[in-house]
């Protein structure tokens, strides 16, 4: 038993009992780096508190949702009021189409949008609609990119599978995997092969614009550009999964900091604002194909839940209000500026990865811009810089694959905190 956190390293013992590994999702058992996973109490601002009753500053976020801290009054209260009028209907309701007309309001290239629980159910009605709208049945997507677990999306999928070093998935089926192509990310000439190739039978190219899972790696200069103008040539979807950077990156996401035009875009984690929404969108010629207009299905009972529709609603009405972006991304800058200096202080070469308030510090010596190189990476390496951080009380990311959030709660004083933290965490390292 670890005899520093006790009390969840009972409950784990317990939980692997009744669940499998003892978690809900794989990355959280923290396989990546070793140890138990804490388990987590409360939470509130950009804290967490775990079983032990020890408080950590959070660099998770819940993966990314929580940009305005946990728990934050409004949405709480929000949350509040609306379960005392019921928690699912089963029936339409006002707030999904103020949450429609948010999200649309933001993103330009959406005319309509469908509302799901999660994002893998965004990513996958997604590929399924641009198969409907085209009739083709292939798909390409980038080394790297974690697009959910739907199965056809499962092939080199960086994230939890990378972390877990599984190749593929087993009980994805051959004759599915077969009709997914994969390319390097950041790689031009690649895609403009396998459309040279087999242009004809692609329906769409799925990406994460800004890759969040294999860790932080930004688009080249003019990659999405080029992106954007193949899949035009070719009569190609080009899908934006922007789970990750929709409302992250920018207000308008990925597709609003470059500047680029998808014609479908998937989101999640932020417009629920904590709670399990997705949403999938695009031009109205697309989006018409879905039922009831069109025959392409795709449903769910849960879809448009109220309280996670408020939550979102409320999430997006304050960061349209308190506008966080710019300070945000400097924050983070600042952040990761420091600890890669202590980092370096101390003999330990790394690169840091930002966009805005998403970041990664690969413990690797070379620029890392695909899953080639950011999977060079000292894993065991990362592993005790993430202890020697836990140790004193700061919850980073439990892979080396996975992007950190700064959110509008991480305030200057528990930014100096955490740089505090990496020039001792640093030192450890050099010691060893
Ligand atoms: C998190 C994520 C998903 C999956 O969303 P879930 O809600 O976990 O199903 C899909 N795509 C990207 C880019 C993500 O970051």
């Amino acid at each position: 038993m670890n005899t520093n956190y006790p009390k969840s390293a009972a409950l784990f013992e317990q939980a692997q009992r009744v669940i499998p590994g003892g978690v809900n999702s794989p990355v959280r058992a923290f396989r990546g780096v070793g140890g138990t996973p804490l388990f987590i109490q409360s939470a509130k601002g950009a804290t967490i508190t775990d079983a032990d009753g020890r408080t950590y500053i959070d660099y998770v976020g819940s993966w990314g949702p929580m940009i305005l801290g946990h728990a934050h009054d409004e949405v709480i209260a929000a949350i509040q009021q609306a379960a005392t009028r019921g928690t699912s209907y089963g029936a339409p309701t006002e707030l999904e189409i103020q949450l429609a007309e948010s999200v649309i309001d933001a993103f330009p290239s959406i005319e309509k949008l469908r509302l799901t629980s999660s994002g893998t159910e965004a990513t996958m009605s997604a590929l399924r609609v641009a198969r409907g709208f085209t009739g083709r049945p292939k798909i390409v997507k980038f080394e790297g990119c974690y697009h959910g677990h739907g199965d056809s999306l499962l092939v080199r999928a960086g994230s939890g599978v990378a972390t877990l070093g599984l190749p593929d998935s087993p009980g994805v089926l051959a004759e599915v995997a077969q009709n997914t192509i994969t390319v390097p990310f950041n790689d031009q000439a690649a895609l403009e092969q396998i459309f040279d190739q087999i242009g004809e039978q692609i329906a769409a190219v799925i990406i994460e614009p800004v890759v969040g899972n294999m860790g932080c790696v930004p688009p080249a200069e003019g990659y999405l550009q080029a992106v954007r103008r193949i899949t035009q040539k070719h009569g190609a979807v080009l899908i934006f999964d922007e789970v990750m950077t929709g409302f992250r990156v920018s207000f308008g996401g990925a597709q609003q900091l470059y500047g680029i035009i998808p014609d479908m875009t998937c989101l999640g984690k932020i417009i629920g604002g904590g709670l399990p929404v997705g949403a999938f969108g695009g031009r109205r010629e697309i989006m018409d194909v879905v039922a009831p207009v069109g025959p392409v299905y795709q449903a769910g009972t849960l879809s448009g839940n109220p309280l996670a529709v408020t939550a979102g609603i409320t999430t997006l009405r304050l960061l349209k209000s308190l506008d966080p972006y710019a300070s945000l991304k400097e924050t983070t800058h600042q952040l990761l500026d420091s600890m890669s200096n202590e980092l370096t202080r101390a003999g330990i070469t790394t690169v840091g990865n930002q966009v805005g308030s998403m970041f990664t510090c690969f413990f690797t010596s070379k620029p890392v811009s695909n899953w080639t190189t950011a999977a060079q990476s000292n894993r065991e390496l990362y592993g005790r810089f993430f202890h020697a951080m836990l140790e004193q009380g700061i919850y980073l990311a439990p892979s080396q694959f996975e992007a950190a959030f700064v959110s509008i709660a991480h305030t200057q004083e528990i930014i100096d905190r955490t740089i505090l933290a990496a020039q001792n965490a640093a030192k450890t390292l050099a010691l060893k």
